[in-house]
């Protein structure tokens, strides 16, 4: 079981001929209104896999909020620790997309930056009857300390995804997390490393074995994702495919991973290849939610 504490967003993904200059009136090429927030993404990508998932978070009193809360059940997500705010919207997303797959984001973090200690407190069961609990960086980091610090108590596998990236972070974050998993961006703003071959990527992940976690994936995009624990460490490399908007490519690599972990981290390869494939069919399809795969079409090529 998979329990994700996490942001929840309606995306508006503009597409666009290119990126407007400051000042410039450009016409669209096309709109699309979709499910988004990191936390959500993730949470459908383990639901598809068929992992059994529940969502810790917050949408507002809105149309947005119902459209989500509806999206995450018919995903078969326990909502039930989803409330509901008054003093906010839902959290929304404008995604400008070009016509090279290239985007700018903008965010209006809505209720998920509403999300309190006490909405962890009231979870506590929700997070004790799961072998992981996942989180990101678009809630807010006392509460994600929160829900960290009791997960470890209670022996709960804890997977952080450093998005978006943040330099100011809680060394204790670190200290309480079994996995981290960053991008290219996320890797090298919390290490200062850029990774370019296995040997950057080896040294950024030693520097996050340093801090205190006990395993860390570098997921780098079209060329794969690199694993390291203490004990061993190696490379996965990506399916070739054409890629069309990759939006979401990190949430359903995360997502589809936990589905396949094992709860001490002894299969990290496997899962790898597993969320390698699942991330690969996400990257070739528009839009977040939309383009999240189901266990049929990962394992659909026999290729894993
Ligand atoms: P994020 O979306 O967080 O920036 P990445 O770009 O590193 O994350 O992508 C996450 C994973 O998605 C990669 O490790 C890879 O497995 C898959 N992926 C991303 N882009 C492509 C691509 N162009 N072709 C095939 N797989 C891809």
């Amino acid at each position: 079981r998979v329990t994700i504490l996490g942001s929840i967003n309606v995306d508006t993904i503009l597409q666009i001929p290119r990126l407007p200059k400051p000042g410039e009136t450009l016409a669209m090429s096309g709109k699309q209104v979709a499910g988004g927030g990191k936390g959500a993404n993730q949470a459908i990508a383990a639901a598809r896999a068929e992992a059994d998932t529940a969502f810790i978070g917050k949408v507002g009193d809105d149309a947005n909020g119902k459209m989500m809360l509806k999206a995450l059940q018919n995903a078969k997500i326990d909502t039930t620790q989803i409330s509901t705010s008054n003093y906010a919207d839902t959290g929304e997303a404008f995604i400008l997309l070009d016509d090279n797959g290239q985007n700018s984001i903008l965010v209006d973090g809505g209720t998920n930056q509403e999300i309190k200690i006490g909405d962890i407190e009231t979870a506590h069961e929700t997070i004790e009857n799961a072998d992981f609990l996942i989180t990101q960086f678009e809630t807010p980091l006392t509460t994600t300390l929160a829900a960290f610090r009791y997960a470890k108590s209670v022996g709960v596998t804890t997977i952080l995804n450093p998005a978006p990236a943040k330099t100011d972070l809680d060394p204790e974050l670190l200290k309480l997390t079994d996995l981290i998993v960053p991008n290219e961006t996320e890797s090298e703003t919390l290490t200062g490393i850029k990774v370019t071959d296995e040997a950057s990527m080896n040294a950024a992940a030693t520097a996050l074995i340093k801090q205190g976690v006990k395993a860390v994936i570098i997921t780098v995009g079209a060329k794969g994702a690199y694993y390291q624990t203490k004990a061993n460490h190696g490379f996965v490399k990506a399916f070739k495919v054409d890629a069309v908007d990759t939006t979401a490519a990190g949430d359903t690599f995360i997502g589809a991973l936990s589905s396949r972990l094992n709860s001490d981290l002894s299969n990290l390869p496997a899962a790898v290849l597993f969320a390698n494939k699942a991330s690969s069919l996400t990257v070739q399809k528009l839009g977040a939610q939309p383009s999240i795969p189901h266990l049929s079409e990962i394992l659909a090529d026999g290729e894993i």
